[in-house]
Parts: structure tokens; C-alpha cells; sequence
């Protein structure tokens, strides 16, 4: 025979007690429940290219097609895939900052070269919807990050500015040197985002208003990757916007 003494536990603890197991089961409820639409938005996200692609090479294929209709085809198909080496980036970067193996590799680079390279590279997308690319950077000075990562970042920032501009309008970059940081605004004309939602916008899996989200391909993932990013470095990044607008987001590092 056992002589099973429990420890007295009074009503009010019981009550805790139990309190704190229902928690306990809502956050996990939560949790399953995010990590599923998390799961579904990217499966979202990869299929919508996946199709585009997929239709364009059977269409690139046909013979009859003339070369310079095969061109643009296969010049579509270049940049789909691009982005979704961008977006498979940003997801394996998002696991690892969970894993907290994330490291930062800082250099000195020359900070015009850096961003003018920047520009050339998202020109093209950037005149396919008659958007006018600013780049104001102060004269040459030195940048102190890691430059793979700082390009990561501010293609997710131009591409988003891109994405919710309106045709016709400018995006201008901004670079500048304060004391030893460095200040890097991307300043757009587009949807802007409403008071009340632009504290959310780094949160994971986040998009403004799910009406409006429909119209617009994308996760939610890039600004919290962005954020977790400049973190890693050991800087700061603020958005701000004005809905029907336009957006300004400025990092310092
Ligand atoms: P998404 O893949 O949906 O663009 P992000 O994490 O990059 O995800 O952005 C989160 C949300 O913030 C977006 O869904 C969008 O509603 C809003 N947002 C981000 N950048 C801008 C911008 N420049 N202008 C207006 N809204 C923006």
C-alpha cells in the first residue's frame, strides 16, 4: 500500500491551475493553427508562380510561336523564377532566425557602387509599370554591413514600394551617413497602409486588410524577414505612411 500524501491545494489554487492548462491548450491551438496558415499561404505562393511558369514553357514550346514572342516569354519565365528564389530565400532565412543559427557578416563597401548595382538589377520591373526609380545617395562614403543581407533587405523594401505603388508614380531611394550609421529610406507614392494596421506590418504572416491582399500576390513574410534582418545587425527600421498615399519605411544600421 501506498501512503500517497498530496500536497493541500486549495480552491483558489485548483482554479489557477486549471486556468493556466487552458492556456496552455489556447496557445497551442493557436500555434497549430498559424503554423497552418502559414503552410497555406505558402503553398499559395508558390503554386501562383508555378502556374504562370508552367504555362509560359508550354507556350514558349510551340513552333509555330514567333522568336520574338518566344523572347518575352522566356524572359517572363527568367523573372518569375527570380522571385521565387527570392521568396524560398526569405522562408529558409525565416527558419533559421528561429533556430536563432543566423550570423551577419559585416565589411566596409562603398556605398554608391552598392546601390546603383541595386537599381540596375530591379530597372526592368520598375519600367514594366512605368514607375520612375530615384536613387539619392549621398557622395561616396563607406557602408558597414553585410552586404548580401543589406541587398536581401532593400529588394524587399523596393519590391513592395513597387508592388503597392500606383502606375505612373516615383519610388525614390534615399542613402545617407549619420555619425557612424547608415540611413536608407524607400520613399513611395502607393496605397499607403492605414493608421491602425502599420504597427503589424513586420509581424509574420501579416498582410493589410484581407480584401485588399487579394489583389496584391505576396505572404506577409518579406517584412519580417526585413525586420529580423536589420535586428541581426544591430539597427532599427520605422515605417511611415499615409493611407491612399503612400508609405516611407527607413532603416538605420
Ligand atoms: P507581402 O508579401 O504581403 O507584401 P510583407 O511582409 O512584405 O508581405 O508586407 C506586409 C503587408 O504590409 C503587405 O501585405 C502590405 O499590405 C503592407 N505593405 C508593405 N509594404 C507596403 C507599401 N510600400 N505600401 C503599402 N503597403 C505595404
Amino acid at each position: 500500500d501506498f501512503d500517497v500524501r498530496l500536497p493541500y491545494i486549495g480552491k483558489d489554487e485548483l482554479g489557477e491551475l486549471s486556468g493556466s492548462i487552458q492556456k496552455l491548450a489556447n496557445d497551442l491551438e493557436r500555434l497549430k493553427n498559424e503554423r497552418n496558415e502559414f503552410l497555406a499561404s505558402i503553398a499559395h505562393e508558390l503554386s501562383t508562380p508555378l502556374t504562370y511558369l508552367i504555362g509560359y514553357t508550354k507556350v514558349a514550346m510551340r513552333k509555330e510561336i514567333s522568336e520574338q514572342a518566344r523572347e518575352q516569354y522566356l524572359s517572363i519565365i527568367a523573372e518569375e523564377s527570380e522571385r521565387m528564389k527570392e521568396l524560398v530565400k526569405n522562408l529558409l532565412d525565416l527558419a533559421k532566425m528561429d533556430e536563432n543559427t543566423f550570423t551577419v557578416s559585416k565589411e566596409y563597401f562603398g556605398a554608391q557602387t552598392f546601390f546603383e548595382n541595386i537599381v540596375k538589377l530591379v530597372g526592368p520591373s520598375f519600367e514594366m509599370k512605368n514607375i520612375k526609380l530615384i536613387l539619392l545617395c549621398e557622395n561616396n562614403f563607406q557602408v558597414h554591413a553585410d552586404s548580401l543581407r543589406l541587398e536581401q533587405i532593400v529588394l524587399n523594401l523596393l519590391d513592395n514600394a513597387l508592388k503597392y505603388s500606383k502606375e505612373n508614380t516615383e519610388v525614390t531611394l534615399t542613402v545617407r551617413k549619420k555619425e557612424k550609421k547608415t540611413i536608407i529610406s524607400v520613399i513611395d507614392f502607393g496605397i499607403g497602409i492605414p493608421t491602425d494596421e502599420v504597427e503589424f506590418v513586420f509581424e509574420k504572416l501579416y498582410r493589410v486588410e484581407k480584401s485588399r491582399s487579394r489583389s496584391f500576390v505576396g505572404s506577409g513574410i518579406g517584412l519580417a524577414v526585413v525586420k529580423e534582418l536589420v535586428e541581426a545587425h544591430g539597427g532599427s527600421i520605422e515605417v511611415k505612411s499615409i493611407y491612399g498615399n503612400g508609405s516611407t519605411f527607413t532603416v538605420t544600421i
